[in-house]
């Protein structure tokens, strides 16, 4: 009989390859080069190390390439957590709940003081652009339309759907695909190390004061939130500097504006505490999250708000007073069924201690190679979530080109040790190393990530 699927030949690595190579559209990247090397496929994972179809051993510095898999590869109780409950009860949306989803908003909000209501979602983008529809949603039924407005900032970035790169801070991500949604207004980076003449004592402050400029100038009246990751993940590990947060949360109260703090990167541990806002001490109205949630086991995000958030969806007396809103796939139980044995196992290996200490370690680590290496300018970074800001000249601050940044991460890889580089977004600024391996990471995991880089810079820079 004929069949269409050959099983027997897509056992065959060399096949699958091809039916990669002719069907598969990969992110991220021109496919034109698929034309001449073969497209990387990763075939199996524990702990830290992934596999390629080739057979070839990585170290992996990205948890699953952009910051996901916090818990590391290859945990079977997650996965036998998906299973039963997948058979048990898989899927069920619309208005109805499941026992993992309130089990889980139930976990989650006791570790996010303040906040007390989960709404399910799939993806980071999805969780904001909710976000961003109950800004509006409260701009029209309490302000009467008018603080509609969402400031995002200079090299933030919030997703990949036209609203979210609305509200996107990163020029080359954008260029192709205006005209975007309006009333999305940028506000500056707070990156001291280009910051110019702003920079030096008082800086957090300065940074966070631009912010009010830009209310200012558009009217607090028309603003109904500010959106901002909380150390910028893609946009160069950008770590806001002392007196920032205490001063853009006195702005957001001054001025009757919800503070929508935008976790996908920094959350579930990240930085070294659950979330990366709680570092700073400061009270969102909103959060969103997504990659860690389920540690990439399953696909699930939350966009996680005040009771008073809640409260102003609750007019029962006119039909457009609740949030009309849903996620087909916010219905999967495999989510919340996969984050609930994820932050089990977070807690019981207390890898938010392991992130603070192995973070500390991986900073101390970077600054030895900065010693070593002229062309590292500048390194930040707060748990496992650390940056290498790459120099053409440590005077000048003259960026390092992007080839050159993009040969080390080439070099990295080919020696088996997976980093990344800010996001190839902003011209002339993607220049920062990332690193952020998974929250199991050892001393020995970091040296060998360390080596790598130290032996790629040293070939690449000189
Ligand atoms: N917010 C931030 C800070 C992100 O880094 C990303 C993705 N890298 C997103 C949102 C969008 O998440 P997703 O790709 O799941 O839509």
């Amino acid at each position: 009989m004929d069949t269409l699927y050959d099983a027997d030949r897509m056992n065959d690595p060399r096949a699958i390859v091809e039916a990669d190579r002719a069907h598969v559209w990969h992110h991220l990247i021109q496919n034109k080069v698929f034309e001449t090397v073969d497209p990387r496929i990763i075939v199996e994972g524990k702990g830290l190390r992934v596999w390629d179809i080739k057979g070839k051993e990585h170290v992996d510095a990205v948890s699953g390439g952009v910051w996901t898999v916090n818990i590391g590869y290859g945990r079977e109780r997650v996965a036998d957590a998906v299973r039963d409950q997948l058979v048990k009860m898989c899927y069920f949306a619309g208005s109805a709940g499941s026992i993992p989803g309130a089990r889980y908003a139930e976990a989650l909000t006791a570790r996010m003081p303040g906040l007390s209501r989960v709404y399910f979602a799939n993806s980071g983008s999805e969780a904001n652009e909710k976000a961003f529809k109950m800004v509006r949603q409260i701009a029209h039924k309490h302000h009467g339309g008018r603080k509609h407005k969402i400031l995002y900032r200079d090299r933030d970035y919030h997703g990949t759907t036209i609203a979210c790169l609305s509200a996107g801070g990163q020029q080359e991500r954008n260029a192709m695909y205006g005209p975007f949604a309006p009333g999305f207004v940028q506000v500056p980076h707070c990156l001291e190390y280009r910051a110019g003449d702003l920079a030096g004592e008082g800086y957090g402050e300065r940074a966070a004061n631009a912010i009010e400029e830009v209310i200012l100038r558009e009217g607090p009246d028309t603003i109904g939130a500010l959106c901002l990751e909380p150390i910028t993940a893609g946009g160069g590990i950008i770590v806001p500097p002392k007196g920032y947060w205490e001063r853009v949360q006195e702005i957001c109260r001054k001025y009757d504006i919800l503070l929508h703090i935008d976790e996908v990167v920094c959350g579930f541990g990240r930085t070294g505490t659950w979330f990366g806002y709680q570092q700073y001490g400061i009270q969102p109205d909103i959060v969103t999250m997504a990659k860690g949630v389920a540690s990439g086991y399953a696909a699930i995000s939350c966009c996680v708000t005040t009771e008073a958030v809640f409260d102003m969806f609750k007019d029962d007396t006119d039909r457009l007073g609740y949030f009309r809103d849903i996620s087909t796939f916010g219905g999967c139980t495999s989510g919340p069924a996969a984050a609930l044995e994820v932050m089990a196992i977070t807690e019981e290996e207390d890898l938010l201690g392991n992130s603070t200490r192995m973070g500390a370690y991986l900073n101390g680590k970077l600054h030895e190679l900065m010693d070593k290496h002229a062309c590292i300018g500048e390194v930040r970074g707060l748990g496992l979530f650390q940056g290498a800001e790459l120099v053409a000249d440590r005077s000048t601050r003259e960026p390092l080109e992007e080839k050159k940044v993009q040969a080390i991460v080439a070099d990295c890889m080919a020696q088996g040790v997976i980093i990344g580089a800010s996001n190839r977004s902003m011209p002339g600024f993607n220049n920062t190393l990332l690193f952020a391996p998974a929250l199991i990471a050892t001393k020995g995991d970091l040296d060998e990530v360390v080596a790598g880089v130290d032996a790629a810079i040293q070939r690449i820079v000189g």
